[in-house]
């Protein structure tokens, strides 16, 4: 059969008959820095609880996409990202070892990603909240009863079933659920721009003593830009980003790379992920050659591992109760809702090679609010999306999308979760100053002020100065 509307072919599948696999009073579908805390939170708080992670393991792009390190906890004067966010920092800190320790203790910004330690601390924090895991599951539909999820159908090598939940949180990353529950939402910018994807990789045999007496030698920035646009005039990387976006020394031999784009990457869409796993592999080889022949303590490196899939920065962006633009940032604003708050800058990477970084950093010591209302998709009542699918603009979302703030809304929704389960209502009706208390009262800090929105305010943004680089 032909699908009038977009010439696809179609067959019909018979009505099948599932048996209801789970009863958890919350579900969290998604394994990665969201739904992690959101499932230890909505545990902690007394919800029994399901986690659905369609891989072996938990850390989504941290540890799935390998991801080298963690962004700033921090405004660059106090940890604005505190709660079970920071718990789990410093549990990777002291479970990786006595050189690892010594090195990043003191660090909150920046700490590198030890993945299989990482993995081990999320199983066992995970476990201990009391949550439950169902790994190499995916979530393919949904069952709807008005403005409800009334289950959601499961696939894994048990077969096809249903979950049934009373409330539903979407840390898919991807707002997988929301999409298929109908709600409204974005992808990219106007012409259909879309963050760059990275395939992020892992060596060892280097020689970090080595390439810092290089870099202190040299006046060279560590992210390398003068070796970078020397390779790249040589025909022996490609065009686009004239630097390393980083190197994450996880001792002084292994080091973590997020190192290049791979464009035109819609991470919603399985034939774009392959090419982009295939691309990406294939620019990892020509990375290595150019690390062994032009960096000093690169020379004998070898490749561990690549990402199990392509780092995907940005797909949908639903739409909720209330959407965070720009101007929020800018003027640090302060919502009667917020439960969180943000001090990490706009960081969104090039659309194409010829293109440039949109930068954009607040002030030290300075931060913005995140409210609840971000989270609330528009037409659903037991349904809330966290992380970097939450109803922003673009710009925001290229600040908001890392994986503390991923920790700190992913708590927020997790306990609001397991309140509206205790009282049998919907997330609307979770009363918004005890969920505030209770994020306090568990370590979350949301300013000097919380429930206490700007007054009333002249908003004098003028146009926005992005500093620009490539
Ligand atoms: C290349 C790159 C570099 C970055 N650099 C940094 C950095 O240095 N520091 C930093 O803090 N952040 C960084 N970020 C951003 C950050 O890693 C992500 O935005 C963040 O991890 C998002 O967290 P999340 O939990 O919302 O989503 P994800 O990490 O994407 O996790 C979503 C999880 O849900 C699972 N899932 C998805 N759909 C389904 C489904 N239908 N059924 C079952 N499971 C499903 C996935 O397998 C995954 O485990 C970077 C991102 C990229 C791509």
């Amino acid at each position: 059969m032909t699908n009038s509307t977009n010439n696809t072919v179609t067959v019909t599948i018979p009505a099948q008959q599932l048996p209801i696999s789970h009863t958890p009073d919350i579900v969290v579908v998604g394994g990665g820095a969201t739904g992690i805390a959101a499932a230890i939170a909505a545990a902690r708080n007394g919800a029994s609880t399901l986690l659905i992670e369609q891989r072996g393991y938990l850390g989504g792009m941290g540890t799935a996409a390998l991801v080298p390190a963690f962004c700033p906890y921090s405004d660059g004067e106090k940890p604005v990202i505190r709660g079970i966010g920071l718990d789990l920092l410093e549990k990777m800190k002291h479970a990786a070892g006595d050189d690892f320790l010594n090195r990043y203790e003191e660090q909150l910004d920046w700490v590198p990603i030890d993945v299989e330690t990482l993995k081990r601390v999320y199983d066992a924090e995970v476990l201990a909240s009391g949550a439950q895991i169902l790994f190499h599951t995916v979530t393919d539909s949904v069952l709807l009863d008005g403005d409800r999820i009334s289950g959601l159908v499961i696939s894994n090598k048990s077969g096809r079933s249903v979950v049934q939940a009373k409330l539903y949180i979407d840390a898919s990353g991807d707002a997988d659920l929301a999409a298929l529950a109908g709600v409204p939402f974005q992808v990219g910018g106007e012409n259909g721009d879309l963050q760059p994807g990275t395939m992020c990789y892992v060596v060892t045999g280097a020689d970090k003593e080595r390439f810092d007496q290089f870099i202190a030698e040299t006046g060279q920035q560590p992210q390398l830009e003068g070796l970078v646009t020397l390779a790249q005039q040589n025909g022996e990387l490609p065009e686009g980003r004239k630097r390393i976006s980083g190197i994450s020394w996880v001792s002084n031999s292994v080091a973590g790379f997020n190192f290049g784009h791979i464009f035109n990457i819609d991470g919603t869409k399985a034939e774009d992920l392959t090419r982009a796993a295939i691309e990406g592999r294939q620019l990892i080889e020509t990375q290595i050659r150019f690390l062994k022949k032009y960096v000093p303590g690169f020379e004998n490196i070898f490749l561990v591992h690549s990402g199990d899939q392509i780092g995907i920065r940005e797909t949908r962006r639903i739409q909720g109760d209330y959407t965070l633009v720009v101007e929020d940032f800018l003027t640090m604003r302060t919502f009667e809702d917020d439960i969180a708050r943000n001090s990490y800058f706009i960081d969104i990477h090039l659309a194409n090679a010829g293109s440039a970084m949109t930068i954009k950093h607040l002030p030290k010591g300075k931060s913005h609010g995140v409210p609840y209302r971000c989270m609330l998709p528009q037409g659903k009542s037991n349904l809330i999306v966290a992380g970097r699918s939450v109803s922003s603009d673009r710009p925001v979302q290229g600040s908001l999308r890392v994986m503390p703030n991923c920790f700190a809304m992913g708590e927020a929704a997790g306990v609001a979760a397991s309140m509206a389960s205790i009282a049998g209502v919907g997330f609307r009706e979770v009363s918004i100053p005890e969920l505030q208390r209770k994020l306090v009262a568990q370590g979350a800090y949301l300013g000097e002020h919380p429930g206490v929105a700007d007054a009333d305010r002249e908003i004098a943004v003028g146009t926005i100065a992005y500093d620009e680089e490539n």
